[in-house]
């Protein structure tokens, strides 16, 4: 479950954070996780809840919300959302192109804000 290896990551990254502003507390952080991310909200926070037990983060609010995927087509040059896509297959509404399109968003994974005190 590589959701594990990223609630590590996160973890590791709002530590150094916090540090580095001088605050103790963590409150809430929210991470974006592009569709193409593969990340699995639930797993997500299920791995958050694990490794911050019993550590100064207990308690703190994982908020995930995803960002949509957005190419832009090969041929035609339109952006568009697939509605139910992998990068293997996504269908231009405007022309029919279905291979090579450019990835304009959806393979992010950051962490948007966190709040702490
Ligand atoms: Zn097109």
């Amino acid at each position: 479950m590589h959701e594990m290896s990223i609630a590590q990551s996160l973890i590791d990254i709002v530590d150094q954070e916090m540090k580095k502003h001088g605050v103790t507390k963590l409150l809430k952080v929210k991470v974006m996780h592009g569709r193409l991310a593969n990340v699995v909200p639930e797993a997500l926070h299920f791995a958050w809840q694990a490794l911050t037990l019993e550590t100064p983060f207990e308690g703190a609010e994982l908020v995930t919300e995803e960002v949509p995927l957005k190419v832009r087509c090969k041929q035609c040059g339109i952006t568009f959302e697939p509605e139910d896509a992998t990068l293997l297959l996504m269908i231009c509404p405007q022309c029919g192109e279905e291979f090579g399109h450019e990835v304009l968003s959806g393979k992010e994974l950051y962490i948007e804000n966190l709040e702490a005190e």
